[in-house]
C-alpha cells in the first residue's frame, strides 16, 4: 500500500512522537508499505509522520541513488547498501565541521534548499526485528539520518535555512501547504 505524504504545513509534522514496542499493530506491514512509499515517490528517507503517524520510526533507502541522482551528485559515496528501519532512534551524539548540502523533502515537494549539519552522528535504535544497534554514520548517510531524525522531533530542513532564504520561500511553503504543488504522488494537506 503507498501511503500519501502529509506536507509541510500538516501540524501533524509538528508534533511529538513516541517510542514504539515490537508489538505495535501491524507493524511489519507498515514498514513494508513505508518502503513501498519511499520507493514510488522517490525519497531517500521516509519518516513516521510523513504519513500521519506520530511515532518514533524512520527508515532510510539510499540503494536506488546514482551519481546521477539530484542532489548526489556532489559526492563519491556508495550508498548502495544503505536500506535501513530506525525505531525509537537516539542521536547521542553528533561532531565533525559542518557541510553545507542541498537538501529537499517528501513534504516539501519540489524544493531543495542548503542545509548545514554536523558531519557525523551516533545513533541508538532498534531495527525491524527489534535488535538493539549503537552505531556511527558520516557523509550522506549522517546527512540522511539526521534529516529524517528531526521529523520525529517536529523539525524540518526550512527550519535550519538562512532568515533571508526562508523569507524568499515563504510564498512556495504557503502554496505548499495549500496543496498547489504538482507531484507524481499523493499528498495530504490542511483543508482552511
Ligand atoms: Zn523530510
Amino acid at each position: 500500500m503507498i501511503y500519501p505524504i502529509y506536507v509541510y504545513g500538516t501540524p501533524i509534522l509538528r508534533k511529538k512522537t513516541i517510542d514504539i514496542d515490537k508489538d505495535y499493530p501491524g507493524l511489519p506491514s507498515l514498514i513494508s508499505d513505508m518502503f513501498d512509499t519511499m520507493k514510488f515517490s522517490e525519497g531517500v528517507g521516509l519518516a513516521a509522520p510523513q504519513i500521519g503517524l506520530a511515532i518514533r520510526m524512520f527508515m532510510v533507502d539510499a540503494t536506488g541513488t546514482g551519481k546521477e541522482e539530484e542532489g548526489f551528485d556532489e559526492d563519491d559515496e556508495d550508498l548502495s547498501d544503505f536500506k535501513k528501519v530506525f525505531i525509537n532512534p537516539k542521536i547521542t551524539k553528533s561532531w565533525g565541521e559542518p557541510w553545507t548540502f542541498n537538501e529537499g523533502c517528501l513534504s516539501i515537494p519540489d524544493l531543495r534548499e542548503d542545509v548545514d549539519r554536523p558531519e557525523n552522528v551516533r545513533i541508538q535504535y532498534y531495527d525491524e526485528s527489534f535488535k538493539f544497534h549503537d552505531e556511527e554514520f558520516d557523509g550522506v548517510r549522517a546527512r540522511i539520518i539526521q534529516h529524517e531524525y528531526d521529523h520525529l522531533e517536529g523539525i524540518m530542513f526550512v527550519d535550519k535555512i538562512n532568515p533571508l532564504r526562508k523569507r524568499l520561500i515563504a510564498g512556495r511553503l504557503s502554496a505548499i501547504s495549500k496543496g498547489k504543488v504538482d507531484v507524481h504522488y499523493k499528498i495530504r494537506f490542511v483543508n482552511k
